[in-house]
């Protein structure tokens, strides 16, 4: 069988800027997959090069159960919420590597056209930040609302409209709070937070129809996993103690 030496070429963004090939993939053939229309190796370095390790390997792992996986990678420029929770996930880790409760956050920003709804450009991940409470001594340190400042100097605005934040675990009445004044326009969390969540557990800042925005929410992203690194963290500074 002929070879497509090139597909499967698939790279991140490794930090400070430059693009790191992480795998290469021999594949027989690539029809009728869903990612034909990226099967070309330049298309997919730029289509994955936002991506961080660990949503790499995972990638680079489907791609070599060959053509099962590669279909089941929905065509929409490659990225699923779950795909941005495994970065949120990875920011997690670092906090917990920080000595920090590890919570991480990731904001992705796709312009819509108001008019057509129709998306403008391809979805970028503009901001990712850790829970560092403790390492700052900032009370405002949580890491969805260090993301979305960041975000907000990323995109030079403080409307983060068409702005999707992605966090592990459901945010507090502060993230919720900011979310709200920062307009986002979804909210995307992996473990409920039956002590403090603000967007559907305890309250349910994101659909409160007095304030002046509400946004929309999914729930549930990933959850085991990140109540999981929750969890493992606690546990081992209880063992500690
Ligand atoms: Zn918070």
């Amino acid at each position: 069988m002929k070879r497509a030496p090139l597909l499967g070429l698939c790279a991140y963004n490794g930090g400070g800027g430059r693009i790191r090939t992480h795998g290469r993939v021999n594949v027989n053939s690539f029809q009728d997959c869903r990612l034909q229309p990226l099967g070309h190796a330049s298309t997919f370095r730029m289509s994955f090069a936002s991506f961080r390790n660990d949503a790499c390997m995972r990638f680079v792992r489907g791609l070599l159960s060959y053509t099962n996986a590669l279909c089941r990678i929905p065509y929409n420029g490659g990225m699923t919420d779950e795909d941005y929770m495994t970065m949120a996930l990875a920011e997690a880790r670092r906090a917990a590597s920080l000595g920090e409760v590890p919570i991480g956050a990731v904001v992705v920003y796709e312009p819509i056209d108001r008019g057509t709804r129709k998306s403008l450009a391809a979805p970028r991940v503009i901001a990712r930040a850790c829970n560092l409470r403790e390492s700052t001594k900032d009370p405002a340190g949580h890491a969805e609302f260090l993301a979305m400042k960041q975000a907000a100097r990323e995109l030079d605005a403080w409307r983060l409209t068409d702005c999707t934040v992605y966090v592990t675990l459901e945010p507090c009445i502060m993230c919720a709070g900011l979310m709200h004044q920062a307009r986002v326009s979804r909210c995307v969390y992996g473990a409920p937070d039956s002590k403090a969540g603000a967007l559907g557990t305890l309250y349910s800042v994101h659909a409160d129809s007095r304030l002046n925005h509400t946004f929309a929410v999914t729930s549930g992203v990933l959850a085991e996993e990140c109540a999981g690194e929750l969890k493992r963290f606690f546990a081992e500074r209880r063992g500690k103690k």
